[in-house]
C-alpha cells in the first residue's frame, strides 16, 4: 500500500468549517485505499497570537519557552482534525512530534529536522489509523521541544515523506499552485502543472509565497514529488518534481518580479585583487542582502565600476557602511530607488538558443530600459524602472507564449 503525506497550511484549517471539509479531503485518499499520514500547521493567525504574547511577558522571552508557546497552536488543529476523523467514523488521532518522536538539531526557533522514529507511526498505519502530526515542531536530545522556523511546517511534511518514503507529498494551501506570474499583478497569469524543483528556487517571488523555500530545497535534495494545490477548490494543482519527469516545450516556465529594490553604483573603484571582498563583507556582517551584482569590465586595467541590488528598506544603512569604509576608494558613489527586477525562468532556456535576445526585444519595443542583466543556467534577470513593471511583465508573458494555455 501506498503512503501519501497530506499537509494543511493555516488558512486550510483557519476555522471550524474548514477543518471539516479538510477532513473529507482526508477521508477521500484513505477510501483510495492509501496510507495516510497527515500534517498540520496551526489555525491560521494562532501563531502570530502567540508569538505577541510572549512579547509581551517579555522583551527577551526565553528561546526555549518561545518553542513551547508558539508551536502549540499545531496542537490545537491536529486535535480538531482527529476528532472530526474519529467523529466521521475513521480510526485516527493526533502525535506531537515528541511522542513519535521527531529529533532535530540545532538553536531553538530555528532547528532542523534530523531523524525522524517511524516505528510508532508505522505500527499505527499497518492498523489503519490515520496519524495527524504536528508540523513546525520538534524534539532535541534534551528532550526540550523544538520550532523549525516560520512557515515551517511544509519542512516537517518533506522530512516526513522522505522518513516515510511517502509517494507523495501534498501541500494544501489556499492558492491553486504556482502561477505563472504574480496573478495579482497580470490576469493573464496561468497555473502551472509541473515545475522542476530548481525553478521553484529561482521563482523565490512567486514560489515563496505558496512553500516556505527551505522545504523545497528539502524535496530537492531528496527528490521527493511535491503537488501544491488549494483545499477549498476540488482542482489539480501545481507538480514540483525531478526535471527529467518533465516533458514539455516550454522555454520559459515562469516570470518574477521584485518590488522596492535600489541600485547601488561605486564608480572608479580599484581594479586589484580583494577590492570585491572589502566592500561586501561588512555589508553582510550587517545582514544586508546583496543581490545582483556586476561588475564592468576594466577599459584601462587599473579602474572598474561595481553596481548592485539591495532592498530599499537597507538603502540608508548600506550607504553608511559603504561611506564609512576606510578600506575601499572609489570616485563616485551613486544610489537609485525605485528599481525592480524581473526575470525570465525556464529549464527550457538551457538547450534553446536566442531567449536573451527575445527576452531584451520584446522590452526594447515596449521602450524600457534595461539597467543591469544577469543571468544564470536557467534564468535571466534585467533591472529596469519600478514604474515598468507591469509592462515588462505583460510584455515577456506574451512573447513566451505564456498566456497560452498550457
Ligand atoms: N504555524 C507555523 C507558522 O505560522 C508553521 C507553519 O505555518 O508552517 O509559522
Ligand atoms: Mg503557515
Amino acid at each position: 500500500m501506498k503512503i501519501v503525506v497530506l499537509k494543511f497550511g493555516g488558512t486550510s484549517v483557519g476555522t471550524i468549517k474548514k477543518i471539516k471539509k479538510v477532513a473529507k479531503i482526508i477521508a477521500d485518499y484513505k477510501k483510495k485505499n492509501y496510507k495516510v499520514i497527515v500534517v498540520s500547521s496551526a489555525m491560521s493567525g494562532v501563531t502570530n497570537d502567540l508569538v505577541k504574547k510572549s512579547s509581551k511577558i517579555s522583551e527577551n522571552f526565553s528561546n526555549s519557552e518561545h518553542d513551547v508557546l508558539v508551536s502549540s497552536g499545531e496542537q490545537v488543529a491536529c486535535s480538531l482534525i482527529a476528532g472530526r476523523l474519529i467523529h466521521n467514523g475513521y480510526k485516527s488521532r493526533s502525535w506531537l512530534s515528541w511522542q513519535i518522536p521527531i529529533i532535530t538539531l540545532g538553536a531553538h526557533k530555528n532547528s532542523r529536522i534530523n531523524k525522524i522514529n517511524k516505528n510508532k507511526i508505522l505500527k499505527y498505519l499497518n492498523e489503519g489509523g490515520i496519524p495527524v502530526i504536528t508540523g513546525f515542531q520538534g524534539v532535541n536530545i534534551e528532550n526540550r521541544i523544538t520550532t523549525i522556523g516560520r512557515g515551517g511546517s511544509d519542512a516537517s511534511a518533506i522530512m516526513l515523506a522522505k522518513f516515510f518514503n511517502a509517494e507523495r507529498c501534498i501541500i494544501y494551501t489556499d492558492v491553486e499552485g504556482v502561477y505563472t506570474t504574480d496573478p495579482n499583478k497580470l490576469k493573464k497569469a496561468k497555473k502551472i502543472k509541473i515545475i522542476s524543483y530548481e525553478e521553484m528556487l529561482e521563482m523565490a517571488s512567486l514560489g515563496a509565497k505558496v512553500m516556505q523555500p527551505v522545504s523545497i530545497q528539502d524535496a530537492r535534495l531528496n527528490r521527493i514529488d511535491v503537488e501544491v494545490k488549494s483545499s477549498f477548490k476540488k482542482k489539480s494543482g501545481t507538480l514540483i518534481t525531478k526535471r527529467s519527469n518533465i516533458i514539455n516545450n516550454k522555454i520559459v516556465t515562469g516570470i518574477s518580479s521584485t518590488q522596492n529594490d535600489s541600485k547601488v553604483s561605486l564608480i572608479g573603484v580599484k581594479d586589484k585583487p580583494g577590492v570585491a571582498a572589502s566592500i561586501f563583507k561588512p555589508l553582510s556582517k550587517n545582514l544586508i542582502n546583496v543581490d545582483m551584482v556586476v561588475q564592468n569590465i576594466s577599459a584601462n586595467g587599473k579602474e572598474t565600476d561595481l553596481t548592485f541590488t539591495i532592498k530599499t528598506e537597507d538603502l540608508n544603512k548600506t550607504k553608511k557602511i559603504i561611506q564609512e569604509n576606510k578600506d575601499i576608494n572609489y570616485r563616485k558613489l551613486l544610489f537609485e530607488k525605485g528599481v525592480s527586477k524581473i526575470s525570465v525562468i525556464g529549464v527550457g532556456m538551457i538547450t534553446t538558443p536566442g531567449v536573451t535576445f527575445r527576452m531584451f526585444q520584446s522590452l526594447a519595443s515596449k521602450k524600457i530600459n534595461i539597467k543591469v542583466i544577469s543571468t544564470s543556467e536557467i534564468k535571466i534577470s534585467v533591472l529596469i524602472d519600478k514604474k515598468d513593471t507591469k509592462k515588462a511583465i505583460v510584455a515577456l508573458h506574451k512573447e513566451f507564449k505564456l498566456n497560452n494555455k498550457k
